[in-house]
């Protein structure tokens, strides 16, 4: 069974400034769209064609690379969407007070993610993330994921160029401060905190 493209949460103009809807048309339109028919391709007709996505991306890793990459690009893509807001969101009671645990406050966390999404080199995905009840930020390089990393993702920032370039040009800063002052989507990472498994692609 064909994977549909997983579609955006919001309107393509809802996250603005930060994110131009042109941006999102190459980078969900185009991008994301490639990485699901790529994987679609891949799979017809073999038996992962009837697996789940999260089913997919781990029994591909390490054993076949193309397949891998286009179904954790298809995972990840479609939590980062959901992992930006139109207006910022507030984490749960829980949430917070983990944040707090680990980072020492929501601002400590929101400059650590900048810190660690300004510092990755070259491509990649930088995560709040969750394992035995502490958070930690992770990174990922190119279409690594954590969705069969045995941590819980919370919630994911691109920092792949095509992410920003077209609104930001090569300032990553200025991508990650307007991503993570003003869109970051605590009540979607709330929700993958309190699940306490992987989100799962639909
Ligand atoms: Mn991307």
């Amino acid at each position: 069974m064909a994977f549909a493209l997983s579609p955006l949460p919001y309107a393509d103009t809802a996250l603005e400034p930060a994110i131009s809807a042109e941006t999102l048309s190459f980078h969900h339109g185009k991008h994301h769209q490639t990485y699901v028919d790529k994987m679609n391709a891949a799979i017809e007709g073999t038996p992962h064609a009837d697996a789940s996505l999260e089913a997919i991306v781990a029994a591909s890793r390490g054993t076949n690379q193309g397949l891998f990459n286009n179904s954790a690009q298809t995972w990840n893509h479609a939590f980062y969407w959901h992992s930006m807001a139109p207006e910022a969101t507030a984490p749960s009671a829980d949430l917070a007070a983990k944040i707090d645990e680990a980072f020492g406050s929501l601002d400590v966390l929101k400059q650590q993610l900048k810190d660690r999404g300004l510092g990755h080199f070259a491509s990649g995905w930088v995560w709040l993330a969750e394992k035995d009840g502490k958070l930690s930020i992770e990174e990922t390089h190119d279409a690594d994921t954590l969705a069969d990393s045995g941590f819980n993702p919370l919630l994911v920032l691109d920092v792949w160029e095509h992410a920003y370039y077209l609104d930001h040009q090569n300032k990553r800063p200025a991508y990650l401060d307007a991503v993570v002052e003003g869109k970051l989507n605590l009540a979607f990472a709330s929700e993958n905190l309190a699940r306490g498994t992987v989100w799962t692609y639909a």
